[in-house]
């Protein structure tokens, strides 16, 4: 049966485990720092230390071409997090260099979902404010011998690059002059070429053991508007070009990406070097991988696309914004945040560690409704017609002075269909024939008789109800069970969207050859069901999930009317979390 006693208990066993701070990280890691710090914080003290920086800026580099995460939540903790730590600051960086992909919908919807986390950015900049600038660096490495216009195709490009056993192919047009090159290139700025015509490429080593040496490619050509620029730009910069120009234009100290860039980081270095420029570093971090969800922001669009959920808010989605619509707080995910830590090495997070930590923020601070899930009526034999008790119960029970709600109690309530058992095994202690059990805040009843209809599914359960039992009429008597309930009269009925996991396999990533991710769709993803609540439940102005006693957190939908307030299930109260 689900209790906040399980919670408290479990949360309690993970505090007491929780020291190392840092659970998934690599076993050789060093572990004397008393003061366990993750392995980026150890860097930026050392900088600071050895006086390398005297001020720390780091940077959240979105591209705008999605939503938002909670691996980018992971991101965006870390870099806002270790900044504050240490008394610096973040920029926002819209990293928007592919004009194909991008759009101002999606730049609007990250700063929203940065500020609901509750980070504030120093400066809010554009990669494409420094197009200018880059286009600039380029003619100077151009000018330096170090790039080059080359006229190859996309395909000629790959196949000439070699492998890690074969040195690349020098592409023909290696060895233009820097005259031939400087004015190809202004040639290709001012769309005298189509696309695919020509590309600017670094001139650095065709042998190199790092295939992204062997000549990257610094610039193409394409003809897409951009949503700031315009048309003003048909060139642009690659990733691996502009990304570490515009770090060091920023002055950005400890620039934080994923693992899978650490083999770029000898080129980030490579042009800053040969540019002299402001000399950012790189760090890498394992990426958030989470059990039962997709994040490629690719299978996220398709999901959108193709309806297979309602919108990139979707409370079933792993996006920002999708979480938040299923009652997921900012606390909750900087907690989830901090509990996976910082790791060099890639692994997969359980997705109840994300529910345990909404679990623990919420039942802290949430206040407590009864609603019904799947009712059935019970009838108390000899309650005065018309009579309603109006029982008092306080919000939190953590807080048993606080804020309270009013009750409205009469003889005919609905129980959950779950709370009764005909013919129930041992040790259940919830309402049963002949048996007693105490209405939430109320009498203690006992079951009489049973009403079914033609097909025997109950209609009605007719109980007794024992008058001394009222809390506070006397001497408190104590039974097994106590179950929640709703007066028939006064429910308000509500939408109740069942959220759960959008797939049925955990590792998502390990799904059989051939088959699509989608096959793995969970078909009760979102069961929607009819419920009853208690009244006080439509007064709650909290903001934030409420807890239906005995049942689970639930999220006021936007999808809410007047007449039918809808509800998302943020998470059940029943904590699955293995302490490994
Ligand atoms: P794309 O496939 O479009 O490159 P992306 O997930 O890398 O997607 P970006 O917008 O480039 O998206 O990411 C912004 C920042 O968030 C980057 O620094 C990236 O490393 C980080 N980030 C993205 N996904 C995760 C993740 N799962 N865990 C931690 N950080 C992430
Ligand atoms: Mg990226």
């Amino acid at each position: 049966m689900p209790g906040n006693g399980i919670e408290t208990e479990q949360s309690k066993a993970f505090y007491d485990m929780e020291e190392n701070k840092n659970p998934q990280g690599a076993a050789n890691e060093p572990k004397e720092e008393a003061k366990n710090l993750n392995f980026i914080e150890e860097i930026i003290e050392e900088d600071l230390k050895t006086g390398r920086h005297k001020s720390i800026l780091t940077r959240f580099p979105p591209e705008p071409n999605g939503y938002l995460h909670i691996g980018h939540a992971k991101s965006i903790c870390l870099n806002f997090g270790v900044a504050k730590k240490y008394g610096g600051k973040t920029n926002l960086r819209f990293d928007d260099t592919n004009p194909t992909k991008e759009d101002v919908e999606y730049v609007d919807s990250i700063k929203n979902d940065i500020r609901w986390l509750g980070f504030e950015w120093a400066e809010e900049r554009y990669a494409s404010d420094y197009f200018q600038q880059l286009y600039d660096w380029a003619e100077e490495l151009i000018k330096k011998g170090l790039a080059y216009v080359d006229d190859q195709s996309l395909e000629q490009i790959r196949l000439n690059r070699g492998t890690v056993q074969k040195p690349g192919t020098p592409s023909p047009w290696r060895d233009r002059s820097v005259e031939e090159n400087l004015q190809l290139f202004r040639d290709m700025r001012d769309g005298k070429f189509k696309e695919g015509e020509k590309v600017l490429r670094a001139k650095i080593d065709m042998a190199h053991p790092n295939m992204l040496f062997r000549d990257p490619i610094m610039y193409r050509i394409n003809y897409a508007p951009h949503h700031r620029t315009g048309t003003k730009w048909c060139i642009y910069p690659m990733y691996d070009y502009a990304h570490g120009e515009s770090d060091s234009i920023e002055g950005i100290t400890h620039s934080i990406c994923t693992l899978e860039f650490d083999v770029h980081r000898p080129l980030y270095d490579w042009f800053i070097e040969k540019l002299g420029i402001f000399p950012s570093h790189q760090y890498e971090f394992a990426r958030l991988n989470l059990t039962y969800t997709v994040m490629s922001k690719r299978k996220l669009l398709e999901l959108v696309k193709n309806n297979y959920v309602r919108g990139w808010d979707d409370p079933r989605m792993p996006t920002i914004c999708g979480i938040r619509r299923r009652g997921y707080t900012p606390e909750s995910i900087k907690m989830f945040a901090e509990k996976v830590g910082v790791a060099k090495r890639d692994n997969i997070i359980d997705l109840s560690l994300m529910e345990w930590c909404v679990r623990e923020d919420l039942n802290a601070r949430s206040n407590r409704y009864m609603a019904v899930l799947d009712p059935v009526e019970l009838e108390l034999e000899g309650w005065p017609e018309g009579q309603v008790d109006w029982v008092e119960a306080p919000m939190n029970p953590a807080f048993p002075d606080g804020p309270k709600r009013k009750i409205p109690f009469t003889g005919h309530v609905y129980i959950e269909r779950a709370d009764f058992m005909e013919n129930p095994p041992k040790k259940y202690f919830r309402l049963q024939p002949g048996g007693e059990v105490r209405l939430k805040y109320g009498y203690i009843i006992k079951c009489k008789d049973i009403v079914k209809d033609g097909e025997g599914n109950i209609t009605k359960i007719i109980c007794t109800y024992d008058p001394s039992s009222k809390p506070g009429a006397g001497e408190w008597r104590s039974v097994k069970g106590t179950i929640h309930w709703v007066s028939i009269q006064h429910a308000k009925k509500l939408e109740v969207r069942l959220v759960d996991r959008l797939f049925t396999e955990q590792f998502m990533d390990q799904i059989p050859e051939g088959s699509d991710y989608k096959d793995f769709l969970n078909p009760h993803s979102m069961d929607i069901i009819t419920a009853y609540a208690e009244p006080a439940l439509l007064e709650d102005n909290s903001g934030i999930a409420v807890q239906f006693e005995r049942t689970g957190y639930f999220f006021k939908d936007p999808d809410s009317t007047p007449e039918l307030p809808v509800y998302n299930r943020t998470v059940t109260l029943k904590d699955t979390f293995k302490f490994k």
